[in-house]
């Protein structure tokens, strides 16, 4: 038998600035991407309502079908698409049933998925879409507080980006970790970039996703999805980059301080948050600004060298309080001064974890990225963070996992799971 959930409702749209002004602008729903679907002339533009979408469709050229359905009809609600597991099973099963179809083999739709169409004389004048999408990890995006004794913390978000999926799981085989998070067809997963806001006394923010000055070249390579980043994401929480006191930096990757920078209007290169101090640890800082072979390719000038330029710099050694209750504390492994972040209040714990568990999937102890420099100090270290986090009920934050944002580590019969918090 056939199972299909309302995957997406299609309007044809004349005007799409028009359009979001309605859907994005006033009714609030969010735009994940915006994609030209050549063989349709046409381009399709999704805001996600939970797990259907709206899907506002644009004629690209006077001879696509959705500028002949606006010409003839005007611009309104097209189709409704269904998803479907197996769609050339389903298409087979109408077909047997004698449903007359447009497409009676799956042809390429948005988003690597394979559509077609039933024929509106077999649905009664509704045009109705099959969809089989392609594996997809779902995204998680969110900017709503969590509350940690007097502090209040918001896991923000940079978008996503996508690395090499053997890269992001060292030694452990990938018909493991596949399972867990699905590669693409360039063999690359997705991961999130969350940075951290704890707002206090001070406003916080730990790390900053990797920003927007990535070429376009870098870009394809790492997929990234930025539709959605930092600046959205602070501004759903009621921020903007002027309102950040204290930035600090788990360690100097591209993917976490790419956004402590970025170009004026002149080109310049100058700090993302204008009043802020930035805080990095010392030796991270000396490794950053002197890399070598194995780590250049994550250590961008760009992302470090202007702050040090704009006087906005402190370095700090081991466990230095950035202010009361936020702490660092050196896990190593993932490079020799990788920093974890203690965040403690009212009794409570938090932890950003950075990428010493990077997505929930890294949380066996043996579980760690192939970028890690000192693989046997990460496995220490995982080790007695474990047993400390479960007996001590840590609320973990996971800055790289592509669908949770935050957790608690539990045990059960030996054996370790997260419980999703948010
Ligand atoms: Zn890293
Ligand atoms: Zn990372």
């Amino acid at each position: 038998m056939i199972r299909a959930y309302l995957d997406h409702v299609g309007v044809a749209v004349s005007d799409l600035d028009a359009s979001l002004r309605l859907f994005r602008d006033a009714l609030g729903l969010h735009v994940e991407a915006s994609e030209e679907v050549g063989s349709q002339r046409v381009r399709a533009t999704f805001l996600p309502m939970g797990p259907s979408s709206l899907e506002l469709l644009e004629a690209t050229a006077a001879d696509s079908p959705i500028a002949r359905f606006v010409e003839s009809r005007g611009p309104g609600m097209h189709h409704l698409a269904l998803r479907v597991d197996d769609i050339r099973a389903a298409l087979a099963a109408l077909e047997a049933r004698g449903v007359r179809l447009i497409d009676r083999q799956p042809r390429p739709g948005a988003e690597g998925a394979e559509v077609a169409f039933i024929h509106p004389s077999a649905t009664h004048g509704v045009l109705v879409e099959l969809k089989q999408p392609a594996v997809r990890v779902p995204r998680f995006l969110t900017a709503e507080p969590l509350a940690l004794g007097d502090l209040e913390l918001v896991s923000l978000s940079d978008g996503f980006i996508h690395l090499d999926g053997g890269a992001m799981f060292g030694v452990v085989p990938r018909t493991l970790w596949a399972s867990k998070i699905p590669p693409d067809d360039r063999h690359r997963i997705p991961l999130g970039m969350r940075p951290l806001l704890i707002r206090g006394e001070q406003n916080v923010l730990i790390d900053a996703g990797c920003g927007d000055k990535m070429d376009a070249k870098s870009a394809d390579i790492y997929g990234l999805e930025r539709a959605y980043h930092l600046d959205h994401s602070l501004a759903e929480a009621g921020f903007s980059a002027e309102d950040i006191d204290i930035v600090v930096a788990s360690h100097l990757h591209f993917d976490h301080v790419g956004g402590f920078t970025s170009r004026d209007r002149q080109g310049r290169l100058v700090p993302r948050f204008p009043r802020a101090r930035y805080i990095a640890h010392r030796q991270e800082w000396m490794d950053a600004t002197h890399p070598h072979e194995r780590n250049r390719a994550s250590y961008l000038q760009d992302n470090v060298v202007p702050l040090q330029e704009a006087g906005v710099l402190t370095v700090v050694d081991d466990e230095a309080e950035i202010v009361p209750g936020v702490a660092f504390r050196r896990s190593g492994g993932h490079t020799p001064h990788h920093q974890v972040i203690m965040i403690r209040s009212g009794g409570q714990t938090a932890v950003f974890t950075a990428d010493m568990y990077p997505t929930t999937a890294h949380i066996p102890d043996p579980w760690m990225t192939g970028y890690d420099l000192l693989p046997v100090q990460s496995l220490e270290f995982k080790r007695a963070f474990a047993r400390e986090a479960i007996e001590g009920e840590y609320l973990i934050f996971f800055e790289h996992e592509p669908s949770m944002a935050a957790g608690r580590l539990r045990e059960q019969g030996g054996r370790r799971h997260v419980e999703r918090v948010r």
